[in-house]
């Protein structure tokens, strides 16, 4: 029988290293809050580079057992955890929400979704094949195998407290790697409860560590693991000049790197898109998590043939939206995580309006409500000057740009450093291949605003990273190939 918590039994407040719960090895602690109320949750361990050293120790020792487990045998633990995570789905989405303060469907949907990369690389733990290559002389076979490339740090956002560290922890513990993990200082919470779940499936003591810090200690900590030539991966999904920086310090050690960064979606709406359809995709990809995830669109074109009608259908949608703690059951955007966040959202709409932006939803904060609120904004006539083309505004605002042609749209698409995610509105099929080709982005959503899947490669181009979660890809980046050339054999 798969064991159901509490939401109370799931909350832990130390670290987990070597399949104990300890405190930081200098007793610090910091508060971790709901963002809807500033109330605090619990007092967390605050790591410091001891207890990184102490998590590396545990994981070292314990991959040469864990990566000579058959495939099968961990892909056994891993849908254990797939199991346990959804019997548990509606506390560990009532912790997303408490600490993340997205609304609890939302919560609750993040888990069936995190849960989902569990399942599907666990079934891909048991498909690592590798290559018999066609012999080149006689009495000599080559073979390519897959092997764990080792010891795996994964360093996540807050923004998806339980899906972005699943599909890390998941494709590394199938390819048989052991990981040192430290989330977000805002939302330590469900990652530990995910860990603690892990441990109730049966992965080992050692195999998988997790240590919360603050912002304040996060350098230092990380930064012994970015120095220990035993880590040899890093797998980071956050903003892009964190990414720049661990590419940078961990090349002492020269390890690998996935880096899910930052992005700046364009979403276009041609003349010939479906305008119903195009309103409802701008709306479901825009306002998931209140504007806080990195495939967000971030600046909206629409053809000035029908700019006008799509301003005012989606305006009046907008301003229909909930905004309200994530225990209202109709919520539909919860608080900001913190103030600078609402801070970073209010800079961009004055910045906007001052340089001619019109409001047509929105534009403010809702300070009745608490002080992490921002009312779902759409603003028209947004231009290339303002802040928000520029900048990922991470929050629930739509800037509406106006073209002409295709050219000057695809133009004004690919002209920043990111390349995440894009979307376009087109019925027209050449249209659709031309379009498709020209994106720089390594996700194009095609008359379609819901575009992740377990069963897909997520990741970007340019300064949005590199690597790919989830699909058949996902594996490689915690893989590496080793050549075995057997002689002699005539
Ligand atoms: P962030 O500031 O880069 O932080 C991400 C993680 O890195 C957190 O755990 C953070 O710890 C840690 N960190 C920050 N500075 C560090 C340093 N110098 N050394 C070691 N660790 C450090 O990003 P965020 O604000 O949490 O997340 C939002 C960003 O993530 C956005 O840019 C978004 O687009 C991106 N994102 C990308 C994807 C993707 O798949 N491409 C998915 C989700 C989010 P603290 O919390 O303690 O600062």
């Amino acid at each position: 029988m798969t064991r159901q918590f509490e939401l109370k039994e799931l909350i832990r407040s130390d670290n987990f290293i070597d399949g104990q719960w300890r405190a930081a090895a200098d007793d610090a602690r910091f508060a971790v809050t709901d963002p809807a109320t500033g109330t605090v949750i619990a007092q967390v361990a605050d790591s410091s580079p001891a207890d990184a050293r102490a998590a590396t120790d545990a994981a070292a020792r314990a991959l040469p057992a864990w990566r000579d487990l058959l495939p099968k045998e961990r892909a056994t633990i891993l849908h254990k955890w797939n199991a346990l995570i959804l019997a548990n789905q509606h506390a560990l989405g009532a912790l997303i929400s408490l600490e993340q303060g997205k609304p609890l469907a939302e919560g609750r949907g993040e888990v069936a979704y995190g849960a989902s990369y569990v399942a599907w690389f666990a079934d891909e733990a048991t498909r690592i094949y590798g290559d018999i290559i066609p012999q080149q002389q006689r009495g000599k076979r080559m073979t390519a195998v897959k092997e764990p490339i080792g010891v795996v740090a994964a360093i996540t956002p807050w923004n998806f407290p339980l899906a972005m560290i699943a599909r890390k922890i998941a494709p590394a513990l199938a390819a048989g790697c052991t990981v040192v993990a430290k989330p977000a200082e805002d939302t330590p919470l469900t990652a530990s409860a995910l860990v603690l779940l892990a441990h109730e499936a049966g992965v080992p003591a050692g195999v998988l560590n997790l240590i919360t810090a603050s912002r304040d200690h996060a350098v230092a900590t990380v930064a012994d693991w970015l120095e220990d030539s035993r880590v040899r991966k890093i797998t980071f999904t956050g903003s892009t000049p964190v990414g720049k920086y661990l590419a940078r310090e961990s090349a002492r050690t020269l390890k690998k790197l996935s880096l899910e960064l930052g992005g700046n979606a364009p979403f276009i709406v041609f003349n010939d898109a479906d305008l119903d359809a195009a309103v409802g995709g701008l709306l479901a990809a825009k306002f998931r998590n209140g504007g806080q995830t990195c495939v967000c669109p971030n600046r909206v074109y629409v053809q000035a043939g029908v700019y006008d009608k799509f301003a005012d259908m989606l305006s009046r949608r907008v301003a229909e939206l909930k905004v309200a703690p994530a225990t209202d059951p109709d919520a539909q955007i919860g608080p900001m995580i913190n103030i600078r966040a609402l801070d970073k959202i209010a800079r961009h709409v004055d910045d906007a309006l001052a340089h001619g932006a019109r409001v047509l939803a929105g534009g403010k904060r809702l300070p009745e409500l608490g002080p992490h609120y921002y009312a779902p904004t759409v603003l028209a006539d947004a231009t290339h000057e303002m802040l928000l083309c520029g900048e990922e505004t991470f929050g629930p605002v739509v800037p509406l740009f106006r073209f002409d042609d295709e050219a000057e749209a695809v133009e004004a698409a690919n002209n920043t450093p990111f390349g995440l995610a894009s979307y376009f509105y087109s019925q027209d099929v050449r249209r659709i291949d031309r379009v498709s080709r020209a994106l720089q982005a390594g996700i194009v959503g095609i008359n379609e605003g819901a575009l992740a899947s377990e069963a897909a490669p997520f990741g970007g181009v340019k300064e949005s990273g590199y690597g790919r979660e989830g699909s058949k890809y996902g594996l490689d980046d915690y893989l590496s190939i080793k050549y075995l050339c057997q002689g002699n054999l005539a």
